[in-house]
């Protein structure tokens, strides 16, 4: 499905796709910050590549046909010039279809060792499957498309085994990348492909969309700036209930600055399945709070109008705004960008909330 706020790059990739002379190129990189629907644009694009009949007259409803017999093998996760490249982490949160087609450049798991956590990089040994998949022709005589996501989780050997088949693909196939940080794709991959920007939409644009999404209008600014503004990604936190977490960690942080709770006991409370979500809130807030000190813009964690919030809470209220935070807001954001995948993140929101506990 594509969203409203991508109607435009949606409409330029159709009319690409049915005029020969305009052809897309063979690389293609959606380029834009996480949860604003960069995957399911991707998606969109392969499925209409591979489709028989692409639908073209109108471009309201331009796309692939659903009908058709390389629509039917798609949407079951079955086309077998479809490859999908991603990490075992990016394919939990997919489709069952979706997962199954992803599931073909994932390593499979010995059933007699004991459950590990899925990968979160994509190796040099999927794209050198790829590259040997590619070797042969296409199954149905047509286009094949390559969806890599995200293009930031390719492993340094993974990036530079894609090289050579990105500058020459063989035979009619396509690539499509997505990436939401330019900075962490090799300059070689990303001269190899035409990157389209996906913007962030309009705060009123996220605002009403998640409003038709069943989401409440005094829940919507916050889980935005929760979210970065990130539209997608916001609607997932309304529904896996994150603003009531919030609530919960508010009150623990509330405990942990007027001293009635230690930093270890406070980490303690934090389930394990969501110090991701906890550490990207925190940061959040930190940055909000900071935000409002210095007076650039209204603050939304901090001051909204709906119940139960931290501008209630004055104690909270005063030491976000009253401290010189920066600190641990790096600390925080050098963790998301570069340490997340080597370090224990309990020990890392024990460490982090050992910093807030320093500042009281
Ligand atoms: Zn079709």
């Amino acid at each position: 499905m594509i969203q409203p706020w991508l109607q435009d790059q949606w409409r330029s990739i159709t009319q690409a796709l049915q005029t020969e002379s305009t052809r897309l190129p063979t690389g293609l990189m959606f380029l834009g910050s996480r949860g604003l629907g960069k995957f399911d644009l991707g998606l969109e694009t392969a499925r209409m590549m591979l489709c028989a009949s692409p639908i073209t007259e109108s471009t309201a409803t331009a796309g692939a046909c659903g009908r058709c017999s390389a629509c039917r093998m798609f949407s079951d996760g079955m086309h077998p010039d479809f490859h999908l490249l991603t990490t075992e982490a990016f394919a939990t949160n997919l489709s069952q279809s979706i997962s199954l087609t992803a599931s073909r450049y994932h390593e499979s798991t010995d059933s007699a060792k004991a459950p590990r956590k899925p990968r979160q990089v994509i190796s040099v040994n999927a794209v050198r499957n790829l590259i040997q998949n590619l070797a042969t022709h296409s199954h149905q005589g047509g286009a094949r498309v390559v969806l890599i996501a995200p293009a930031t989780d390719l492993n340094v050997n993974a990036a530079n085994a894609l090289l050579k088949i990105l500058e020459e693909p063989p035979g009619d196939t396509r690539f499509i990348l997505i990436c939401s940080a330019r900075d962490s794709v090799p300059a070689t991959i990303l001269s190899r492909v035409m990157c389209v920007e996906i913007a962030r939409p309009d705060f009123d644009v996220s605002v009403r969309w998640l409003i038709e999404n069943g989401v409440r209008e005094s829940d919507a600014e916050e889980l935005l700036t929760l979210s970065a503004e990130a539209p997608m990604t916001a609607l997932a936190y309304h529904q896996r209930n994150l603003l009531e977490q919030t609530r919960g960690w508010q009150r623990l942080l509330e405990k942990l600055i007027t001293s009635k709770i230690l930093p270890v006991s406070m980490a303690a409370n934090i389930e394990s399945e969501s110090t991701g979500d906890f550490l990207l809130w925190l940061e959040r807030l930190l940055c909000d709070a900071v935000a409002a000190r210095f007076g650039r813009r209204e603050s939304t964690l901090l001051v909204t109008d709906g119940e139960n919030v931290i501008a209630d809470n004055d104690s909270l209220c005063h030491w976000l705004i009253s401290r010189p935070l920066w600190d641990i807001i790096d600390k925080l954001q050098y963790y998301r960008r570069y340490q997340q995948r080597a370090v224990d993140e309990q020990l890392f929101v024990e460490d982090v909330l050992i910093a807030v506990w320093q500042k009281i």
